[in-house]
């Protein structure tokens, strides 16, 4: 089943403008959808490409004629979808994109260029790819979409008509969620958890969707103790998570070091992590906060970097040692033993 505009949650006035814009044929050559990961920006791409392909002026994909049955089938010749090679969309992807965009659509009604993650564009590429925004072939349509404009060439994003994903309130996603059956204290835990957005929550509430974060609550429970067996098997384990399950890992290691703060600054109904409270006291009391905010740096420089493409491996190792070292410190451990990489 095809996806429909009343799947998607929240985001009404965005997808207000998108089915006007169907409906009255005003669609613009290209659009960008801005906001975090998980919050539904793909999802209302691909619901838009189907009602575009499908054509006939309705705001809404038919779900029966060809078009609408082979974009279905993920198998639409008039649907692109580009997404990053390895950490960055390159100029090759772009040049392909180009061949295909000069080709004739093959049920008529136009083609539709939906591009993922458009922030990872190498400037060559988003150069390359401006050219194309700047002389469209008649009846295409390029959707792209992106966590932050901000990264993004000015001149691109200038050619867009850009349209804002924002967060949910918390209350807002926890009655969703409760919507579609997800019992009232998982519910809230879930739109806590997931800042917001609908597909993050939805994953924290699947089968094992907790999976990450009671990794992140083991690891921080182990660090006081911890020692360089830690760093091997943690360094080992965490190097073979794919790219999304690491960003999402450190995230809520992230939000388990900043639970800790909350405690330590008796502001506990401020925690994120509810559900877990005992075992989080227990936990807080190895800690202070100036130790706990070098945690909570250690984590996020090592986010950055392998966003930036450093080396995985060696960065997660070095992350380990230096919140080891703040775990430890203060805690009266006369074994203060330092590790370098
Ligand atoms: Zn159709």
């Amino acid at each position: 089943m095809a996806a429909r505009w009343k799947d998607i949650a929240g985001h009404d006035a965005v997808t207000a403008m998108l089915r006007n814009m169907l409906s009255s044929g005003r669609m613009p050559h290209a659009l960008l959808f801005v906001g975090p990961a998980g919050i539904g920006k793909m999802l209302a791409a691909r619901i838009l490409a189907a009602a575009i392909l499908c054509g006939g002026g309705r705001d809404e994909a038919c779900g029966e004629c060809q078009s609408c049955r082979l974009v279905a089938q993920g198998s639409h010749p008039d649907l692109v979808e580009l997404a990053a090679d390895g950490s960055s969309l390159k100029i090759d992807q772009i040049r392909a994109l180009q061949h295909e965009a000069a080709l004739a659509p093959y049920y008529g009604s136009g083609r539709v260029f939906l591009i993922e993650e458009a922030e990872r564009l190498t400037v060559q590429a988003a150069n390359s790819l401006l050219k194309i925004l700047e002389e469209p072939p008649e009846g295409s349509v390029f959707i792209l979409t992106a966590a932050s404009q901000h990264a993004m060439l000015p001149t691109v994003v200038s050619r867009c008509r850009v349209f804002a994903f924002r967060p949910l309130a918390p209350e807002t996603l926890a009655r969703l969620l409760a919507d579609r059956g997800a019992d009232g204290p998982r519910a809230a835990m879930a739109a806590r958890l997931a800042g917001g957005r609908v597909g993050e929550a939805l994953a924290l509430l699947a089968e094992g969707g907790l999976a990450l974060r009671d990794a992140a609550l083991a690891l921080v429970a182990a660090l006081p103790a911890g020692g360089a067996a830690l760093v091997w098997t943690q360094g080992t384990a965490l190097d073979k998570l794919a790219t999304p399950e690491l960003a999402a890992f450190l995230r809520h290691l992230r939000q388990v070091l900043r639970d800790l703060l909350v405690i330590v600054n008796s502001c506990e109904e401020l925690a994120l992590n509810r559900d877990v409270a005992g075992e989080l006291r227990r936990m807080a009391a190895a800690w202070d906060a100036r130790r706990l905010d070098e945690a909570l740096g250690a984590v996020r420089d090592a986010g950055r970097a392998i966003e930036g493409n450093a080396n995985t491996r060696l960065t997660l190792e070095a992350m380990l040692i230096h919140l080891m070292e703040a775990a430890r410190e203060g805690t009266g451990n006369a074994d203060r033993r330092r590790y370098t990489v």
